[in-house]
């Protein structure tokens, strides 16, 4: 049984993302939407279903697990970009015509295993780290790949995949470069020794801002949900017109005076320098909003901008109306997004959280109420 101890609330436009989408499949030649953690957040099968309907066939989510739980859900092919790492999710891959990423021999050898114990033939993703230095075969490992490969009969290589470590800090484009020289040789390498592999570098910024590096297949995350990732940059124009999808709200539950030098929430870190009128908003960091927005961040409330005042607590935090008219509980303060031109944009709140939208989508989207996680 779970207890809905909270009073936040997530909407998701699902149209925004699909507009975003759209837009994206005007840079890219085929797009692979990466709905991993749950899209970012924003609900795993709903947002896949809805890029379905605009044409997506391909789709890259983290684990196997999450792979299963779309697989019935879309057509097309689901990517594990984690890849099997569970007994269980070799089975799986097997059963359920899941594309595995493989990183390392010994997956290799489990997912043959498989296929020879259910006598069918597996595709199979290869990941090449080229420089982010997280997952993926070294390129000097090329060689031994290809001779397991050959040994694996059961296996069928279609895709090679490597991810891009700086590709939206346009200060850094040179390492870009160098990834894409070694992923082109790993690829050559490969092509000469007859693996008619597929191959895709790019995540969402580097689809917005090298288009010479799409090869076959583009996999955009960030930008699906809206943000821009060369925002607040001088190539902010790359990645105009993407719309945020996330919204995030929770009631007006206390408003009070707080009069000229008194103090209010735990600590006693923010003092009034003035008369002024308290909003008691039912969010705090049990929802995922942090407690580092503490005296930062903002919230918008009938459709102007409040800031926070002292420490946001468990289920609770304090805003500043003196300026906003005729605020009474029961009133929607929005966290994250709004109507009008003062809406709270991701990058804006990932600031004052001293984090990225990313993490801002993930946390406060495990307050969905059809979240299924944990
Ligand atoms: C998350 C992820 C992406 C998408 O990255 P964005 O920056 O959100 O576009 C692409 N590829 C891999 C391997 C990833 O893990």
């Amino acid at each position: 049984m779970t207890i809905d101890y909270n009073l936040l609330r997530v909407s998701i436009d699902l149209r925004a993302i699909q507009e975003n989408y759209r837009l994206l499949c005007s840079k890219g030649t085929r797009l692979i939407p990466v709905v991993k953690a749950d899209a970012y957040g924003h609900g795993l099968v709903d947002v896949a279903r809805a890029l379905a309907s605009c044409g997506a066939d391909f789709f890259a989510v983290g684990t196997v697990e999450e792979a299963s739980n779309l697989r019935l859900a879309v057509p097309g092919t689901v990517l594990a970009l984690l890849g099997p790492q569970l007994r269980e999710d070799f089975q799986a891959v097997a059963e359920q015509d899941i594309l595995p990423l493989v990183a390392r021999m010994d997956q290799l050898w489990l997912l043959q295993e498989q296929a020879v114990s259910k006598n069918v033939r597996l595709p199979v993703a290869l990941k090449f780290d080229t420089g982010m230095a997280r997952l993926g075969f070294a390129p000097s490992e090329t060689s031994p790949v290809m001779e397991a490969l050959q040994r694996c009969d059961r296996l069928d290589p279609q895709w090679l995949i490597s991810h891009l470590a700086t590709a939206d800090d346009p200060d850094q484009a040179v390492f870009v470069r160098e990834q894409a020289g070694r992923f082109e040789h790993i690829l050559a390498e490969f092509h000469r020794a007859g693996f008619a592999l597929r191959a895709s570098l790019l995540n969402s910024a580097g689809i917005l801002a090298y288009p010479d590096l799409g090869w076959d297949g583009q996999r955009p995350g960030i930008a699906l949900y809206g943000v821009n990732p060369f925002g607040d940059t001088a190539r902010e124009s790359l990645g105009r017109g993407l719309q945020p999808a996330m919204q995030v709200r929770a009631p007006v539950v206390a408003v009070h005076p707080l009069a000229k030098g008194a103090s209010i929430s735990y600590g006693r870190t923010y003092t009034a320098k003035q008369d002024g009128i308290v909003a008691i908003v039912a969010a705090g960091y049990a929802d995922n909003y942090s407690r580092g927005l503490s005296n930062k961040g903002l919230m918008l409330v009938r459709g102007k901008r409040a800031p926070i005042l002292g420490r946001v607590c468990m289920q609770m935090t304090a805003v500043d109306v003196s300026a906003v008219p005729g605020v009474a509980p029961g009133d929607q303060a929005f966290l994250l997004g709004g109507e009008g031109t003062s809406a709270i944009r991701p990058e804006e709140l990932a600031a004052w959280w001293g984090t990225l939208p990313y993490e801002a989508f993930c946390l406060l989207g495990m307050n969905r109420k059809d979240f299924q996680g944990r």
